[in-house]
């Protein structure tokens, strides 16, 4: 808890940083920084710009949204009201969301809604074209490790190997055309905590459009999404926080429309017998993934696409993940940036013209 306000979220990982010379921006800054989106508003050049800011403490983050425009304020507000709805959907400690629901009807079929059958459609997908590294049925793995509840314990390999054979995604049957899901397995249980963030920014930012807003940027957790670009028709610059979350950039990645989403096992974790243990699972050991890498980095237009492989590409580690970008990169239309236990910086070519960093020298990945 290091930044400004004393309050800083676990999960901040990406923060705006100021363009240069703007020193009143710069002074916005410091004071909403703690909320982990340190929007560099052009406001206080084009102070024809209506821009409107609002703080939310939702899904277990701190939130920033920003958008400008005459319609800044009713987007923003109706930005508000759908976190809040998606939160109550997916929140996974009650039995009344409806994840929840999903999890207690078991090998009953259940009904998804528009939101949770999109997610478990993306869920599935990223299930396998990552080859079972991101899969939404570690919740019951989640909880052994108290993940859950913050009751943090290191399990005996019996309870994990017992959770383990509730574990896997192919034990879902989804119909897409009718929306029935029913688990296969008696005991598993799902959880969209991979995915939820990057969903609702992609939400926030259709909502956005909606609106009549045609600049906008949303920080959820430090999870960053922009809509167009800068009011002043400059690309948005997204600083990527180090582990250490000492205030350093492991970069800084210029966007426009894009989402830039990090995962790392710095975020949330706990230590026993001087080891620590993070909350990204390796589904197939059922121990928080130890690949090699600190942090991943994902930068796409698709929020849910970036938020799944930034998981994803974590629990593969260095050589799977760029593998698995040479083979799908295009394809899905995504960028990465990958910090190695070593102090490599990696990033894939497509970021040439908008990645720099002051931190590590970049190895850059060809296609
Ligand atoms: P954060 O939500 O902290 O930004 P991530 O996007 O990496 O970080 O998501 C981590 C969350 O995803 C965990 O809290 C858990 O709910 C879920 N999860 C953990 N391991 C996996 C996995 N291998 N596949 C899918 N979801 C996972
Ligand atoms: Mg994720």
């Amino acid at each position: 808890m290091k930044n400004v306000a004393g309050d800083l979220p676990e999960t901040t990982k990406n923060r705006f940083r100021p363009a240069r010379g703007m020193a009143a921006g710069i002074a916005v800054c410091a004071l909403t920084a703690a909320l982990s989106g340190c929007v560099l508003s052009a406001s206080s050049v084009f102070a024809a710009d209506k821009k409107k800011s609002r703080d939310v403490f939702a899904m277990d983050t701190y939130m920033t949204l920003t958008a400008y425009g005459d319609h800044a304020d009713e987007a923003i507000d109706g930005a508000v009201e759908e976190i809040h709805r998606l939160d109550a959907l997916l929140t996974t400690g009650s039995g009344t969301s409806e994840v929840g629901q999903i999890n207690e009807a078991q090998q009953n079929s259940y009904l998804l809604s528009e939101d949770t059958a999109s997610l478990m459609e993306s869920s599935l997908l990223l299930y396998e074209a990552t080859d079972g590294a991101f899969d939404l049925t570690v919740y019951p793995l989640m909880k052994l490790w108290g993940f859950t509840d913050g009751n943090f314990r290191v399990p005996s390999q019996e309870e994990i190997d017992a959770a383990l054979g509730v574990v896997g995604a192919d034990a879902i049957e989804y119909d897409a055309s009718s929306g029935r899901v029913t688990f296969d397995k008696n005991g598993m249980e799902i959880d969209f905590g991979g995915i939820a963030k990057g969903y609702t920014s992609d939400r926030l930012m259709e909502l956005f459009r909606e609106n009549g807003v045609e600049s906008a940027i949303v920080s959820l957790g430090g999870n960053v999404q922009a809509l167009g670009k800068k009011p002043d028709g400059s690309p948005w610059k997204v600083g990527i926080q180090t582990p250490e979350e000492d205030g350093r950039y492991l970069g800084i990645v210029e966007i426009e429309d894009q989402a830039v989403i990090t995962s790392g096992g710095y975020e949330r974790f706990f230590e026993e017998d001087g080891r620590t243990y993070h909350h990204i699972l390796d589904p197939e050991t059922g121990y928080p993934a130890e690949s090699g890498l600190l942090s991943v980095t994902i930068v796409s237009p698709d929020g849910t696409l970036a938020d799944g492989l930034s998981t994803s590409l974590f629990v593969m580690g260095e050589e799977k993940a760029v593998d698995f970008w040479k083979a799908h990169g295009e394809a899905f239309g995504f960028e990465f940036v990958l910090l190695t236990d070593e102090g490599r910086l990696l990033a894939s070519d497509g970021l040439r013209d908008a990645l720099t960093s002051d931190y590590a020298k970049i190895e850059w990945v060809e296609g």
